[in-house]
């Protein structure tokens, strides 16, 4: 299992093992820190200790888009041209192939508060879907840090 995170300091985007406590240094800004151990049920975030994460399918959200895209291109060309099951026919293909790339891609365990992704895990019962009232208290709680530390002399 491995896991990618943006450095708490400078957020350039890193990856590690998630498996094994290490020491970590950022290679962009020499940030150093502790990550912990979480395999194999990811209790807790190794990167910054929180206990709310959630799960999503790590379907790339531009590939669904593009997908969607080319399949309404070549439905609107099929259908201006007469060919109206070509039409039909690519905007319920693209669909299909959405459905099958859905199913068959794995999960991925997030970290609401540092947005660390864990991959290669299996997803327990303490990992729920993304829940949009938590990320906005998370994203206040990120706010509220940033205004005092820009207010520090
Ligand atoms: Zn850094
Ligand atoms: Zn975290």
């Amino acid at each position: 299992m491995n896991v990618t995170f943006p450095c708490p300091t400078c957020g350039r985007i890193a990856t590690a093992q998630a498996s094994l406590a290490a020491d970590w240094q950022c290679p962009a800004c020499d940030h150093r820190m502790r990550l912990m151990a979480t395999e194999p049920l990811i209790p807790t975030c190794g990167v910054c200790g929180n206990h709310e994460l959630y799960k999503q399918k790590d379907f790339p959200h531009w590939l669904g888009m593009t997908i969607l895209v080319v399949a309404l291109v070549l439905s609107t060309v099929t259908y201006y041209s007469y060919e109206k099951w070509w039409s039909w026919a690519f905007l319920i293909g693209s669909a299909f192939i959405d459905g099958i790339m859905y199913l068959m891609v794995g999960d991925v365990i997030v970290c609401y508060r540092c947005n660390a992704h864990y991959r290669g895990a299996a997803p327990t019962q303490a990992h729920l879907p993304f829940e949009i009232t938590l990320a906005e208290r998370y994203r206040q709680e990120k706010i509220r840090q940033e205004r005092l530390k820009s207010e520090k002399p």
